[in-house]
Order: structure tokens, then sequence, then C-alpha cells
């Protein structure tokens, strides 16, 4: 067969499953391209190659013994590390876990194994899923496949990196303000944010848990779509998790039809700030929803002007209470524990010798922000802009059926450029975080190149609650009228590494 690595996640099951291939096959032929490649791009903390040759090794015994094999059965997958993975290491991309090796799988994680997805590794990420680039990972960047001198996005660049580098078919990210789909829009690759709840979150490990979401993440929208379906649906042992139906996601990537739709383009995503020819791609995407028989309406969304600074008191808020489970006595690092420092000084140190200077600024502007006497100041007032969002979602919901918008206002930065100005490193998550605030459903997936750069934009597309399916019925149908116009980027353009 042709290049095992070059096919969807799709044509894998399928190669699979007809015998045409093995699933042991297709795990080699990926722990192969990564121990080629991977040195360079760095998408990988850690890889699992007996774990996955033995998942492989269970689907082709399956397969022998004629037993059905699941829609992703034997297909690898390249896991953020931030889910728990029962004897596998689990970092967060934080030196506070080193040496931890959890003992029990994520929900999501037991899903994938159920389903009979091939584990490949744990991708890199910036600590505790905080930014916007994988440079705040205490293990080193990531670089972007399509510039290694560029940010793979953040946090969850290792898992956008493997995909576009052709390392896994498919990946898990976590999107807390933006990390699924950043990273996909400026990797040209695939990113959903689920809805709120719709995703498990027992075993991923916390930031700010009235917003992560973790969700799939792949190379066209159908395989997107059969990862959601894989992972989606309500657990017991999350008491957030949505009790609900998960929404015909992949019969909707499968009928990508836009006949009808009516779209809304958020009127405060563009303008100053924005690149050219992240604007230029945008327009052309709307343009051709349109061509595709959508009504286009604009929308207004005033509140979303705020949306970055409320998001920056929830989310530190919540982390600041999250992270205090790490206090040397429950997992990894100790530091200091010699005999002559008491508990609190070995927490102490481990805290300040484990946590990386994102985590800390976090911790404190959380505990600042929560303290009495600020708490109504800060806090309680992010708190309202954050039901403002809300309102705003749901009035202009209430005129369309999806928004758009570009999902970062520019491409791919050069490593380094923002690593020293947290506020320009916020900014890469203007348009993704109103979402996460609201806790509806969104999507990036690639609208082409930027002509001054060559490097890849994102679409986004956002959902009500609970109409995750609708992402993948807009998504798939701009992916096919674009890639029969233009070609896909990822899949024709990608340069070679
Ligand atoms: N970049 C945002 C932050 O730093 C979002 C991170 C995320 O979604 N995990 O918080």
């Amino acid at each position: 067969m042709a290049d095992l690595t070059r096919l969807t996640a799709a044509q894998t099951a399928e190669a699979i499953a007809s015998g045409e291939t093995s699933a042991v096959d297709v795990a080699q032929a990926h722990l192969d391209r990564i121990d080629a490649i991977d040195e360079k791009v760095h998408a990988f903390l850690h890889v699992d190659t007996e774990g996955a040759l033995a998942a492989a090794r269970a689907v082709d015994a399956k397969r022998a013994k004629g037993e059905e094999l699941g829609p992703l059965a034997g297909v690898p997958l390249a896991l953020k590390d931030i889910f728990t993975t029962e004897g596998v290491p689990t970092t967060v991309g934080s030196k506070i876990l080193d040496g931890w090796i959890p003992p029990y799988d994520a929900t999501l994680t037991r899903r994938l194994k159920e389903a009979g997805v091939v584990i490949l590794g744990k991708t890199n990420m910036d600590e505790f899923a905080m930014g916007s680039s994988t440079e705040n990972s205490a293990f080193g960047p990531t670089g972007n496949p399509w510039d290694l001198t560029r940010i793979p996005g953040g946090s969850g660049g290792g898992s956008s990196a493997a995909l576009a580098s052709f390392q896994a078919p498919l990946a898990i990210g976590t999107d807390t303000g933006g990390s699924i789909r950043q990273p996909a829009a400026v990797t040209g690759t695939v990113g959903v944010k689920p809805t709120y709840g719709a995703v498990s979150r027992y075993g991923m490990v916390a930031f700010s848990s009235s917003l992560d979401q973790g969700g799939p993440c792949a190379r066209t929208v159908l395989d997107a779509a059969l990862l959601h379906e894989a992972i989606a649906g309500h657990d017991p042992l999350d008491s957030t998790s949505v009790d609900a139906p998960v929404p015909a996601v992949v019969e909707a990537a499968r009928n990508g039809d836009v006949r009808g739709l009516r779209v809304g383009v958020v009127k405060e995503f563009g303008g100053e700030g924005y690149q050219d020819g992240v604007m230029t791609r945008f327009h052309e995407s709307v343009e051709l929803l349109r061509e595709l028989g959508a009504e286009i309406v604009e929308v207004s969304c005033p509140s979303f002007t705020y949306a970055l600074a409320a998001y920056y008191l929830i989310a530190p808020s919540e982390c600041s209470s999250n992270l205090a489970r790490f206090d040397a006595m429950r997992y990894g690092l100790r530091v200091g524990d010699d005999g002559t420092h008491s508990a609190e000084e070995v927490t102490a140190l481990t805290r300040e010798a484990g946590f990386g200077a994102e985590v800390k600024r976090r911790i404190m502007l959380g505990t600042y922000a929560l303290s009495s006497g600020y708490y109504d100041a800060y806090y309680g007032s992010a708190q309202k802009v954050r039901t403002l969002i809300t309102r705003d979602f749901e009035r202009a919901f209430g005129d369309v059926d999806v928004l758009v918008s570009p999902t970062t206002p520019t491409t791919a930065f050069p490593i380094g450029e923002r690593a020293d100005d947290p506020m320009a490193m916020y900014l890469a998550d203007l348009c993704t975080i109103p979402s996460n605030l609201a806790g509806n459903a969104a999507m990036s997936l690639p609208c082409g190149l930027a002509p001054e750069d060559g490097l890849p934009v994102g679409l986004q597309i956002i959902a009500p609650a609970l109409a995750d399916d609708r992402l993948y019925r807009v998504g798939a149908a701009v992916e096919s009228a674009f890639t029969a116009r233009w070609g896909h980027p990822l899949l024709e353009e990608a340069p070679t590494l």
C-alpha cells in the first residue's frame, strides 16, 4: 500500500477492516515516522511504542476472529498529555508531575481504548494548558510543521503538530480558551471544541473547570466527527457531564449542506489587529458559503469586546484553586524533603521549583482576584460579563443557525516573538474565548493560506450548545467546496519534513 501515514482516519479504518493492511502495520508506519522526524518537530513528550503495538495487535486479533470492528479500530492517535493514562506518564507539560505515573485512565482514554484506537503517545503542551504557543512547556517548544521556527499554536501544539506532520491521523486536545481551535488554525488542521460537558473531564487535569473541554483534532472534518462520536457522551464520573444524546455529528459530516442555512458574521471579529491575509481568506470563505446557498447576515455581539478581560480573571481564579492540590504530598515532584524542612516549606520549595513562570503568574492573579475585598470588583464583574456574552450569543442564535469568524487574528508567529509579552500572547485567543465563556460548540477548519506568508488560516464556525452537528454540516460543506476549488491546504500543500 501507499504511505500509510498519508491516509485519513476513515480510510485507515476501512483499510484495516477490509484486510488491505493490518493495524500493526499502520501503527509501525506511524512509529517509524515519529522516529524519523519528531526530533525536529517535538510533538511528543512520550511515545508508548509497546502499548501502541499491543493495542494494534488486539485489533488484528479481533478481526482475525471475525468480530466486528468499530469505525476507528486500529487508527493511531496522539493524546494530549493532560489526560491520565494508566501506567504511562502524564505530565501536563509541567515539572511538578515529574515521575508521576497515573494509576487510572481518564474516561476519554478508556473510551479511546474501547474503540480500538491505537494511542501512540502523549503530546507536548503549554504547562497546565496555559498558553497559545506551546512555549510554556517545561520540556521545550514544539515546531510548526509548516515552518519549524514558528509556533504550532497552544496549548495543544503537540497534538496539532503531530497531525500536520503526519505522525498521527487523529489527536486529542483540550480547549479552555481556544487550545484546540487556535492550534488547528495555525497548522491547517481541524479542531473542535464540543459543547461544554459533552466530553468527560474525568481524568483530565483541571485548569479552569467551568471552561475546560476535551475534543477531537484531525486533518479532515469527517475524521474529527468520527473521533467526536467515540469520545462524547454522558459520564457519571463527571458531575458537569451533559446527560443528553450525542448529536449526530458523523451523519452531519457526511451530509455537508448549507442550503437555506442562516450564517452570521460576527462584526466584532475583524479590523485592527487582524492580518490582511487572514481577513482575505475569511471573506473568501463567507463568499463560498453564500455561493453554496447559505444566507449571510451580519451579527453584532457587543459584549465580546470584554471577553478576553473576563477570561483572564475567571481562568486564573479557577486555576489558583485547582492547582492547590499540587502540594508535594500527593503527586510527582517533592523538593527539600531532607529532614530539615517543615511540610509547609517542602510545599513551597516544590511549587517554586515545579511550576513555570506563566503558571505562577496565573496563580497569583487568580488568588488576588478572589481575595476578600477584591472579589466583587474582579471575579464578580468578570462573571457578570460572562452572562452578557452568553446573552449576546442567545440573541444571535435567535436570528442565525451558526456564526463564523476567523479563528485567530494572525497566522503562526515566530517562536520567541511573544514569549515575553503575555498580553500579545493572550490576543491569539480573541475570537475563540467567547465560546468557552458561554459553553457552546465551535470548530476551526483550514480555509487556505495567507498570501503574504504562505501559512494556514483557520475559519471558525460556532454553533449553539448541543447543536455540535451543525459545525460538521457546515464544516463538511466548506471543506469539500474548498478542496474542489482550491485544493486542500494541508493534504496537498503541506511542506515535507
Ligand atoms: N491560550 C489560552 C490560555 O492561555 C487558552 C488556553 C486553553 O484553551 N487551554 O489560557
